[in-house]
């Protein structure tokens, strides 16, 4: 086992990393820009590493600072979080060269899936479904693009193959905006993401967004972890995810848990990932890959039992899976929920950084709590506005509501503007407590409430 792990992240992520390394008896080594200098995971630090000023292209996506770090303080593996680094195939290589060991997939792994038009490639001879769409990006001839988009059938999606975070998607209906929504396209990708290829989907019109946890190791050993149901989402972002997902029988979410196994083991995956797809109609359509730990993991967590980062850091070291499907199948309860909060206005989505003053966090039976943030903490305007996740655990779906319903009641802050508010209203909303809303519920309530 590492005795020393770089986490090379911020907030919430690397505090959860940092947690994990506390339990295994691993020192972790924090990285931090200016901005986050006085953050207590940076105090209360075995040891912490400032790595640039607070602009993220200056320290959280440095490379050479991070991994000069990893070197002055002896650290032999990183652990990259979500974002920032965490999905570059380049930062990946140059952690090994250099080397440490990335927690995380091989580079080739990273570099495969964080293209998605490569990615569906790779899932199509995995035997894994995807959304029907072209083979592959799309060429430039106008012509070309208007027969590859009658084939598929209007309404399609144009996707950048670089995209992420719910940006470079466009939604076209009609054969006369095609052309002019595929060239826009583009030139957001290659602005965005230095890429401008992109690729056409159908535009599925009332999916549920349900993605698979897969967890594998060195030898070649994978488990799927059970799915997660992240519909509630609002700009293509996640806003609440639960699991299991509501209403979706158990033989489709094993057929499909087994397929993604069967691709882990195809393409030598390692370490935590997970396959999103798109469910309508019963039926499952991949749609990208994300092989890093995800915000969301908690939910799976509370109803699998299985601590992820920690088993990241574990499959990492080298160490064998220390459970097998029968076992997660066996050991799977209840029902998760978690709620993320945004230091923003509720219903009106604009940031809200600042001084916090006051920071009163939930507790009782099932109430689970993931964030870095205190009273007195200052939310710096750089990064993401998500500021800490509010997950509950219960026997049933309805235990698991009742119980976020209370602990978000009970939550209190003042200093800056949360989503809480949205959060209260949307547990007591019919349909979310139906289960089995798609992912345009959210908007659409939103747009009715105005
Ligand atoms: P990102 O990497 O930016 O998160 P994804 O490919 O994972 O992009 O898609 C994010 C969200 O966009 C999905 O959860 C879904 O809400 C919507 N979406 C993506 N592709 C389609 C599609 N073919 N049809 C309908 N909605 C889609």
């Amino acid at each position: 086992m590492f005795k020393k792990i770089l986490v090379a992240n911020r907030g919430e992520i690397a505090l959860r990393v940092q947690r994990a390394c506390r339990e295994l008896g691993i020192k972790a080594v924090m990285v931090y820009s200016e901005a986050d200098r006085d953050a207590k995971y940076v105090k209360l630090a075995d040891e912490a590493v400032c790595i640039g000023p607070a602009p993220s292209g200056q320290s959280y996506l440095n490379m050479p600072a991070i991994i000069s770090a990893a070197e002055v303080t002896d650290a032999e593996a990183i652990h990259p979080g979500y974002g920032f680094l965490s999905e570059n195939a380049d930062f990946a290589e140059r952690v090994e060269k250099s080397g440490f060991q990335f927690i995380g997939p091989t580079p080739e792994s990273i570099r495969i899936m964080g293209d998605k038009v490569s990615a569906k490639q790779a899932m199509i001879k995995a035997g894994v479904p995807c959304v029907p769409g072209s083979d592959g990006e799309l060429p430039d001839d106008p012509a070309l693009i208007r027969r590859i988009a009658k084939a598929i059938g209007y309404p399609v999606i144009i996707k950048a193959a670089g995209g992420g975070g719910g940006r470079g998607m466009r939604v076209v209906h009609t054969e006369a905006a095609l052309v002019n929504a595929v060239q826009m396209t583009k030139a957001e990708a290659g602005a965005a993401f230095g890429n401008p290829a992109v690729y056409m989907e159908k535009y599925l019109q009332n999916p549920r967004h349900i993605e698979i946890q897969v967890m594998a190791d060195k030898f070649k050993n994978a488990v799927y972890l059970g799915e997660r149901d992240c519909s509630m989402q609002r700009r293509h972002q996640k806003v609440i995810e639960e699991a299991p997902a509501p209403g979706i029988p158990r033989r489709l979410i094993e057929k499909i848990g087994d397929r993604c196994v069967a691709a882990c083991k195809k393409i030598g995956y390692r370490g935590a990932g997970t396959f999103e797809f798109l469910y309508e109609n019963g039926e499952f359509y991949f749609i990208e890959m994300n092989t890093r730990v995800q915000v969301e993991h908690p939910v799976t967590e509370w109803i699998t039992g299985v601590d992820i980062v920690g088993t990241q850091i574990m499959v990492a070291a080298g160490e064998k899976l220390p459970f097998t499907q029968r076992q997660i199948n066996a050991q799977m309860r209840g029902h998760a929920i978690e709620c993320r909060i945004n230091a923003e206005d509720a219903y009106k989505f604009t940031p809200s950084p600042g001084r916090v003053t006051t920071w009163h966090m939930p507790g009782g039976p099932g109430v689970r709590v993931d964030t870095h943030v205190y009273a007195n903490y200052f939310v710096p305007p750089n990064y993401d506005s998500m500021i800490g996740k509010l997950i509950v655990y219960g026997d049933t779906r309805e235990q698991a509501i009742a119980r976020m319903r209370t602990a978000l009641m009970e939550t209190a802050v003042e200093g800056i503007s949360t989503n809480i508010p949205l959060h209260s209203e949307l547990m007591v909303d019919a349909k979310f407590n139906a289960g089995g809303t798609n992912i345009h519920y959210l908007e659409e309530w939103l747009a009715a409430r105005k």
